[in-house]
């Protein structure tokens, strides 16, 4: 970014100005005397009313190039030279032939009207190099201001901006968060005395310039802008003046005042974009939570009231055996489903357990070499407790490496794809596990025939409490699958889901293989 000398160059220009003047009437006076010698040698041959054209080149030079003074000293030396030297009587300033005042004056005048001429134009061109220079200072600070996130990269860019181009040291003051009175600086080493900060203050409550050079405290050496956007001012720009205090130019107060604008719409920008996103993490936090109190309610009631039903019936026929007791079988029956439900209540709890682990990043992952077909029996065997008449099948090639893994992690997320297998497909239908090496990774596969899930739901099912919704209601909370991603990931590996053709799903892990063994078949 260009300083503002550059930018408007008035006080580069003063501080020249001496050098300039005084190089640009030298100029225009050697202008003059070769515009003489040049006379000189041609008044024998050429009239002095051509000859005066001459003189005249020297004043039109002198206008383009050498500025306003200049050109009109040109126009007066050239007249007098002219008359001097190449109107008869020579080397006098008396005319012989009075025609001759009417060549002196078209010599001035036309040397005037030049002068002022290309004066107006240089200065149009003047200023409309400052303007361009002022827009692309501001397109460049806008562009960097757009590129900021946070209110310190916001504040960094308009302090280095304040520098760079009017050359003032600045910082900038936003209200405190909650309410507390008073400001928050940036940079924070910067100190304001009790009065500075109360003309910030009042800057700020009320919408106008304050400190030097203003009714509020001007002998201030700071100069505090309010940095105002659409819904109010935001805060305050705080520009220290140079020393001795010197009346800032307009340019600067411009430039000021555009920096303070761009500014405020840009934390205006990045407080609005803040809002929005602490809106989302709250809503997908209550989100989270319904989901956690639904889910967790519903599974927790229902077996509890199942266990506390059975264990009122138990305990009334014993109170009471003249109201009928309740036969062995039943009572065998009824404690059975009891400890079916205090299971699924196990089942439950550890779930939570494990999420929260996974979620707390303390879930340890106690590694060795293992066979996966062991790893997998295990799952399958407890599956197939559940399953009663369900088919199982596994189709694990003999020979797999032995793969570095926890046993009771991967073979629980087996467990869980098992359980969802059977869970979602009809009664008569097989599940069909299967494992493989393919590069460098050990793959497990759960297969199933069952309704197969929504494409849609692919990628989302692996996210916590969510459940696909379906017609019939097939209990659960929405944690199986978030577990088994969080222990297969905990391995560096992955898991997703994809639907097969002729109907159901294919749920397939991957673990790499690195620490892997030989197999030991
Ligand atoms: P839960 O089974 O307790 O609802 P999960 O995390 O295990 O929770 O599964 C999430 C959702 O994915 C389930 O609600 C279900 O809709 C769907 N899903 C999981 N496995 C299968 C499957 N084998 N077939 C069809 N849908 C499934």
């Amino acid at each position: 970014m260009r300083h503002l000398d550059s930018l408007f160059p008035r006080a580069r220009y003063n501080r020249g100005m001496k050098k300039l003047v005084l190089s640009g009437y030298l100029g225009s006076l050697g202008l003059v005397v070769a515009a003489t010698a040049l006379g000189l040698s041609l008044r024998d041959e050429v009239e002095p009313t051509n000859l005066v054209m001459v003189f005249l080149a020297a004043v039109v030079v002198s206008a383009i190039f050498l500025g306003f003074g200049p050109s009109i000293f040109a126009s007066v030396a050239g007249m007098l030279a002219f008359d001097f030297f190449c109107v008869e009587p020579y080397l006098s300033l008396a005319v012989k032939d009075t025609d001759y005042a009417l060549t002196f004056a078209g010599l001035l005048g036309v040397g005037l009207v030049i002068s002022s001429l290309t004066a107006r134009l240089r200065l149009q061109i003047e200023l409309s190099r400052r303007r361009e220079n002022e827009t692309s200072t501001l397109y460049h600070f806008s562009s960097e201001m757009n590129a900021a996130i946070g209110s310190d990269a916001i504040a960094d860019v308009l302090i280095r901006s304040v520098l760079e181009t009017v050359g003032c040291e600045s910082m900038v003051l936003v209200p405190s968060p909650e309410g507390k009175p008073g400001f928050d600086a940036h940079p924070r080493a910067a100190s304001l005395s009790g009065k500075e900060l109360s003309a910030a203050q009042q800057a700020f409550s009320m919408n106008r310039r304050t400190g030097f050079g203003t009714e509020t405290l001007p002998q201030s050496e700071w100069r505090f802008v309010p940095l105002k956007a659409h819904s109010g001012v935001v805060g305050v720009l705080a520009a220290k003046v140079s020393k001795p205090p010197a009346p800032l130019t307009q340019e600067q107060e411009r430039v000021l005042e555009a920096f303070a604008s761009v500014t405020a719409l840009s934390i205006e920008r990045w407080s609005l974009a803040r809002q929005a996103a602490e809106v989302r993490i709250l809503k997908a936090k209550e989100d989270l939570q319904t989901a956690l109190l639904n889910s967790v309610s519903h599974e927790l009631r229902t077996p509890l009231t199942t266990i506390v039903g059975v264990l009122s019936s138990l305990a009334e026929s014993d109170e009471s055996p003249n109201l009928g007791s309740i036969q062995p079988a039943s009572q065998a029956e009824l404690i059975q489903a009891a400890k079916e439900e205090a299971d699924r209540l196990n089942v439950l709890v550890s779930n939570l357990l494990d999420m929260s682990r996974i979620e707390s990043r303390a879930l340890k992952v106690n590694r060795k070499l293992e066979d996966i077909e062991d790893v997998i029996g295990s799952a399958v065997i407890q599956a197939r407790r559940k399953a009663g008449n369900r088919r199982i099948v596994t189709g694990i090639p003999r020979g797999l490496p032995l793969v570095d893994l926890d046993y009771i992690l991967i073979s629980q997320a087996c467990g869980n794809l098992l359980d969802n297998a059977l869970k979602y497909s009809p009664a008569d239908t097989n599940v069909e596990v299967t494992a493989w090496v393919e590069v460098d990774s050990l793959l497990i596969s759960i297969a199933d025939r069952g309704p197969g899930i929504p494409e849609e739901d692919l990628g989302r099912i692996f996210t916590k409490f969510y459940r696909v919704q379906r017609p019939e209601r097939v209990p659960g909370t929405g944690l199986g699958l978030a577990i088994t991603k969080g222990f297969v990931e905990a391995h560096g590996g992955k898991v997703w889901a994809e639907n097969r053709q002729g109907g159901g799903v294919v749920f397939t892990m991957s673990l790499p293989l690195q620490g892997s063994k030989e197999g030991p078949r």
